[in-house]
C-alpha cells in the first residue's frame, strides 16, 4: 500500500504510537509556550498543502510537523508559517 505523502501522523493508523508521542509532547507545553488550537490547525493546513510534507515529517527539517507546529515560537523552515 502506498503511503500518503500529504498526511499527518494523526491520520495514519500505522503511526498511532507516534501520534501518542505527538499528543504527549504538545500536552507538556505550558500555555505560554503552546500555539493556540486555531494557530496549530492553521499551520498544519499549510503543511498539508506543502510539497515538503512526507508522511507527517517535513523534508526541509526532518521534524514531525505536528510537534514543530505545537510551539507558539516555532516557525516553518522556509517561512510558510
Ligand atoms: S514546516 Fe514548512 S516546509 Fe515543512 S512541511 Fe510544513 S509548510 Fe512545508
Amino acid at each position: 500500500m502506498e503511503k500518503c505523502k500529504l498526511c499527518l501522523v494523526r491520520d495514519m493508523a500505522d503511526k498511532a504510537d507516534i501520534y501518542e508521542y505527538v499528543k504527549k509532547t504538545r500536552a507538556m507545553l505550558s500555555e505560554k509556550e503552546k500555539a493556540s488550537d486555531e494557530l496549530y490547525e492553521e499551520r498544519l493546513n499549510v503543511c498539508m498543502s506543502c510539497g515538503s510534507l512526507l508522511a507527517g515529517t517535513c523534508a526541509k527539517c526532518g521534524c514531525y510537523v505536528e510537534i514543530r507546529a505545537a510551539s507558539a515560537s516555532s516557525h516553518c523552515p522556509v517561512s510558510k508559517w
